[in-house]
């Protein structure tokens, strides 16, 4: 039997071990926490999944909560207009297949326990060089999935492919029940306030049911990076509804009844937006593959983290299939790796691409929207696989004969 060991048990570590388990694998997992450590956790993401992403997750059997998960149907567009009247720009269209967000303090510990179930080994541990050293003596592949953990710095990071040297927002979540629905379909509704930053918020399930999940991106030193002096949950909470009535006061009237759903559903940082080389060398000279958000981690603007994660754990569990009996080398690594980057790297560009200020030609289009909801439908399908954008979002020049294309066939 093939021995595989997967340092990382979150979203693409347990996702590919799983798989790996299923395909007759014998497979290890080595993680910093416990199933219940996870759960009692504090929140670490949003992870609102689209449809291909959780594509995989069902083809696994994975999907436990599939039916208990509140869909996201839509995704709305809003910018609030500069001299605080209202709204700019305010237009929303439907994903083709509904999204959602598990909250991973729901996922991690019952996919956890379901590997384990299946015969899997876990090995609870913070693994370091001489962990990676004693697996990869004996086992047939070595992987790294272990997100933004210290030991993702093994991988060295790819100066040429990653676009910014320093974090790009200030981050902030927040789980709360009691607000009101959004009218009309659910959405992950995107508000963006030029100079100030970004704010989401969609339905989710956490770990006491539905709930809504509320995501800050503030450009860093502006008014949304405000939250270094917050020490409690309850400020943490007051200080979310304080920045809604400044900047998108609409979504401040969905907030009066608003709680937090746990003194746990909230969660301040930053990061640097990082691309790393996907094969780092052990002192042994033995060659470890790093996965996901180790390789190619992304700012969250775009909401595609734990959906590249899952279409990374897909990705390679083919590779491994496909790769049969033959040794798991640095050359097999790096077109393990090649593979998923020739999605992946869209994503990279798209997402980097919002963290700065919007050039003229995507003011347009996003403007458009308004009235062309062809364009609506496009950039919201574009969530669900970012590979499209490069034939009409980019360049000035293809958004211009986008537009032109889609008025001669009005
Ligand atoms: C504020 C915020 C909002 C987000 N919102 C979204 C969203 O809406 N949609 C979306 O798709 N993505 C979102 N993401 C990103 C998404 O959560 C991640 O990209 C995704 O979870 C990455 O999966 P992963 O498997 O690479 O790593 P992770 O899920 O981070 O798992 C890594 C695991 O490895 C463990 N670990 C770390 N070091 C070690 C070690 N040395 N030894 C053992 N175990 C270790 C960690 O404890 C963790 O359990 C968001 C992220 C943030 C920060």
């Amino acid at each position: 039997m093939r021995e595989i060991v997967i340092v990382g048990a979150g979203q693409s570590g347990l996702q590919l071990a799983l798989g790996l388990q299923a395909r007759g694998y014998g497979v290890t997992v080595l993680t910093n926490r416990t199933g219940d450590d996870i759960a009692r956790g504090k929140v670490m993401s949003s992870q609102c999944m689209f449809a291909t992403a959780l594509s995989h997750e069902r083809a696994l059997g994975l999907d436990f909560w599939a039916d208990e998960c509140p869909d996201v149907e839509g995704i709305s567009f809003t910018v609030p207009a500069p001299d605080g009247s209202g709204k700019a720009i305010d237009w929303a269209a439907r994903l083709d297949r509904p999204a959602q967000a598990v909250d991973q303090r729901v996922k991690i510990p019952r996919w956890l326990a379901e590997f384990e179930r299946r015969g899997g080994k876990v090995e609870l541990v913070e693994a370091g060089i001489p962990d990676l050293e004693r697996h990869a003596a004996r086992a047939d592949l070595v992987i790294v999935a272990a997100g933004k953990g210290e030991i993702a710095q093994m991988f060295q990071r790819n100066a040429e492919t990653s676009t910014f040297a320093q974090p790009m927002r200030a981050l902030a979540l927040t789980y709360v029940t009691g607000m009101t629905p959004r009218p009309g379909h659910s959405a992950v509704c995107f508000n963006l306030c030029p100079g100030v930053g970004e704010y989401f918020v969609f339905p989710a399930l956490t770990t006491s049911g539905p709930c809504e999940i509320m995501v800050f991106e503030g450009i860093p030193g502006g008014p949304m990076d405000c939250w270094g002096d917050v020490k409690t949950p309850a400020e943490h909470l007051a200080r979310s509804t304080a920045i809604l009535r400044q900047f998108f006061p609409w979504e401040a009237e969905r907030c009066n009844h608003v709680e937090l759903t746990d003194g746990n559903g909230i969660l301040a940082g930053r990061f640097p937006p990082t691309v790393r080389h996907p094969v780092a060398l052990l002192p042994s000279g033995k060659p470890v593959l790093g996965m996901a958000d180790v390789v190619v981690l992304n700012d969250p603007i775009t909401g595609q983290g734990s959906n590249n994660a899952a279409k990374c754990a897909a990705s390679y569990l083919e590779a491994i299939i496909a790769h049969g009996d033959r040794a798991f080398d640095g050359a097999f690594m790096q077109a393990t790796f090649d593979r998923y980057w020739a999605y992946a790297r869209h994503v990279a560009r798209w997402t980097n691409a919002l963290l700065l200020p919007p050039p003229p030609h995507v003011l347009m289009l996003l403007g458009m929207a308004n009235t062309l909801q062809p364009i609506a439908d496009r950039f919201v399908a574009g969530f669900d696989d970012p590979r499209d954008y490069a034939d009409w979002f980019f360049e000035p020049e293809q958004a211009e004969s986008y537009v032109a294309t889609l008025r001669a066939a009005a």
